[in-house]
């Protein structure tokens, strides 16, 4: 993959792409926020052939969670006054009037780690203090929370929670493709999530609903070559599942770490920006793990339909508007000064269309 990342291949696949005859108007969405990066930092976004079009959409997992999560976990820091764990990407995203930064200036105990496993190793070297790891993630994530609840199960370790804002990927493509308005003919499927789900749960979408799908890898090569595969699904009007990221994805994707979750989880409604309540597409922790949600152990009532204003983060994440069309892009909300999470998030579509802008 080094090979095909010289700048030269690339620029010659780059303009591959180009030049590309597409016979009809084409929409295309990346589900991944990693891809929506990577897509923006190699130009690709500038190289796109006549009459195709590329949309991002809801797979940033900081940038779906709802204000409300935010307000929670800083509500419960304060009103209980609990170490609030969580991965740096979080710390800069709005609530709805403060986000965990400015609370932990304020002298309450957030703490950024790098994995789950760092909260609970907190918990066991703090014993007067309990921690709260922000469990915030798709299906990638969440296997290796699921292990770090089992584990403090196995070690009985008493001041170790999570605040749950899992989310699952299907439900939400499920939702995008039934919005009309959309128009959207085919996914640029995520390598990661794909990797622990496999390929079949996606074959709804071409059997049922018509549509191409590439499961791709991140390099932009990889997506230079799932759209020139999408492309052929659409033109020949044969809808399907194909793998690009073969060197990682496979059609049975990781029985065991699905089999993790489900012992610890169960699915239940969850809360999206920009969609509301999607029904069965978040977990919570089943009946035998309920010692671990913090949300029963320390309970707060925060507002679930707060919005931060003027935001339209909601509609970046259904692919309805791309960043340049809210009102404040690059004025008002910048990666300094972020109004919403799509522009604080790494795999942010206002932080990717900002930080690689060409004018
Ligand atoms: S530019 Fe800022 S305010 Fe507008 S949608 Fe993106 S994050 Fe929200």
């Amino acid at each position: 993959m080094n090979d095909l990342n010289s700048h030269e291949l690339l620029k010659h696949l780059s303009k591959q792409l180009k030049a590309r005859k597409v016979n009809q108007q084409i929409t295309l969405m990346e589900v991944c926020g990693t891809h929506t990066m990577a897509i923006h930092r190699s130009g690709l976004n500038q190289m796109l052939p006549d009459n195709l079009r590329l949309v991002s959409g809801p797979g940033c997992p900081v940038c779906v969670t709802g204000v409300s999560y935010i307000d929670t976990a800083i509500d419960m820091a304060k009103q209980h006054g609990v170490t609030l764990t969580t991965f740096g990407d979080m710390m800069r995203v709005p609530g709805s009037k403060e986000n965990l930064s400015e609370i932990r200036s304020q002298g309450h105990a957030v703490e950024v780690v790098y994995s789950p496993l760092g909260a609970l190793e907190l918990a066991e070297k703090n014993k007067d203090k309990n921690i709260v790891f922000l469990a915030v993630g798709f299906e990638t994530t969440t296997p290796t929370i699921a292990a770090t609840v089992s584990l403090a199960k196995e070690k009985n370790i008493k001041n170790f929670y999570v605040l749950p804002a899992h989310k699952l990927v299907m439900p939400a493509l499920e939702a995008l493709i039934s919005d009309p308005n959309l128009g959207l003919n085919g996914f640029i499927l995520p390598g990661h999530v794909s990797t622990i789900l496999g390929s079949k749960p996606y074959e709804f979408i071409a059997t049922k609903h018509n549509m191409a799908c590439v499961i791709t890898g991140f390099e932009a090569a990889d997506v230079i070559q799932g759209i020139h595969m999408l492309i052929d699904q659409i033109e020949t009007g044969d809808p399907k599942i194909e793998i690009q990221y073969k060197r990682v994805a496979h059609e049975e994707g990781n029985a065991k770490a699905r089999a993790l979750v489900d012992e610890i989880y169960e699915p239940c409604d969850a809360l999206w920006r920009g969609f509301g309540s999607i029904p069965m597409s978040g977990l919570k922790l089943r009946p035998a793990f309920e010692a671990f949600d913090a949300l029963k152990a320390f309970p707060v009532t925060v507002n679930d339909e707060v919005e931060n204003t003027g935001c339209e983060c909601g509609a970046v994440l259904q692919g309805k508007i791309i960043p340049p069309d809210c009102a404040l892009y690059g004025q008002v909300c910048t990666p300094e000064y972020p109004i919403g999470p799509c522009m604080v998030s790494s795999e942010g579509t206002c932080a990717a269309y900002y930080k690689y802008r060409t004018s």
